[in-house]
């Protein structure tokens, strides 16, 4: 088995890990890119969301590169993602790509099928080194969120554009290199440091941005066009609503691992205004969004990809949070034809309308 899997932000660098400990022969697919986005928006439906496209691209490329198996999440729910794996593999098989699919449901819902279908993936592994694996592809994604939220403080008070990225870039390969328990205990000692190393102008005023919404266009940076690097270089700090650890703490942990944020404290947060789950992510935007404005936050930007259900419900309720809260939102909607100009204009602006909204504040 040649395997390879979806790209999102940086879970490629934790899931090689997983499998290559289970001595499965992994095919990381190529970053997203244009090419990536042009192949999926050619052989995908047309109304199929941003994410979809993308992950049938991460196939193709991966196949070129000699990938003969898929290994992608599954779902159920109200959205559509509980039927893109099939669909994705129709497509393949369509275009000549004889590729395997491996579809991993949710453990909450379907243990059985799931623990049946990671013994085909490891050819029978026994059930302590699978644990151990999960375990050491964990610690791998808290070191690269540990990275990320490292990043998000110091870029928008670094001392020379561009120190945050480099010590940024240093510190994920690291993490990445890291072939044992040991090294990656020290992998992310020294990442640490590497953050912590970079030179930041500690009384710098900044602004404050949550940004909630839907998972994949939250973690994959080429769907958000970089947006939590663009803001910091607008001078905001920023925090985003969902990290890939905490992603797996609440879905596969169970919630296990304590001082974690979690899915469920969104939702109870979210009661007032919306009471039950709406698929993807919909019902953690709204929860999110008002635990940051309760935290003290100068704004909030959503971010979905064109056609998300979901994220349309909830942005049909943010109106109502931020008035009642009095905290700005902006919703940030992508697909394909997202430009680049088009976004930075709108975030120069709401960062503008923040800033003023705060000097406002300060000034009463
Ligand atoms: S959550 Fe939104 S983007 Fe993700 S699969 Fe569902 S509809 Fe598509």
């Amino acid at each position: 088995m040649r395997a390879t899997f979806p790209h999102m932000g940086n879970l490629h660098i934790s899931l090689k890990a997983m499998l290559q400990h289970l001595g499965v022969e992994v095919v990381t697919p190529p970053s997203c890119s244009k090419k990536t986005l042009n192949l999926g928006v050619k052989y995908g439906p047309e109304f199929a969301c941003l994410p979809m496209k993308l992950n049938l691209g991460n196939f193709l490329e991966a196949y070129e590169m000699g990938a003969d198996t898929v290994i992608m999440a599954g779902g159920c729910g109200p959205c559509r993602f509980g039927y893109y794996a099939q669909i994705e593999h129709a497509i393949l098989k369509d275009i000549g790509c004889n590729m395997e699919l491996i579809v991993l449901e949710p453990p909450s819902r379907y243990i059985f099928e799931l623990t049946g279908k990671i013994k085909q993936i490891t050819g029978n592994k026994p059930l302590w080194q699978v644990i151990q694996a999960i375990c050491y592809g964990y610690q791998k994604a808290r070191a690269l969120d540990e990275v990320e939220i490292a990043a998000f403080k110091s870029r928008p008070r670094e001392m020379a554009a561009g120190l945050t990225d480099a010590a940024c870039r240093k510190a994920l390969k690291l993490i990445d290199r890291a072939i044992s328990w040991r090294e990656i205990v020290e992998a992310r000692k020294i990442a640490g440091k590497t953050m912590a190393g970079i030179p930041v102008d500690k009384d710098r005023a900044v602004l404050k941005v949550g940004i909630v919404g839907e998972i994949y266009t939250l973690l994959e940076p080429f769907t958000n066009l970089n947006l939590e690097t663009r803001l910091g270089y607008l001078g905001v700090e920023v925090d985003r609503s969902i990290y890939l650890s905490e992603w797996v703490n609440d879905h596969l942990f169970m919630g296990l691992i304590k001082g974690l944020r979690s899915r469920k404290e969104a939702s109870i947060a979210a009661h007032p205004y919306l009471r039950h789950f709406v698929g993807g992510h919909g019902q953690e935007t709204i929860g999110n969004a008002i635990n940051y404005a309760r935290a003290g936050y100068d704004g909030i930007i959503q971010v979905f990809p064109f056609t998300c259900m979901p994220e349309i419900v909830a942005e049909t309720i943010l109106p109502v949070v931020s008035a009642d809260f009095g905290i700005p939102v902006m919703t940030l909607i992508v697909d394909e034809h997202t430009g680049e100009a088009g976004v930075m204009t709108r975030l120069e602006a709401f960062v503008d309308l923040l800033a003023r909204k705060k000097e406002m504040k300060e000034a009463l």
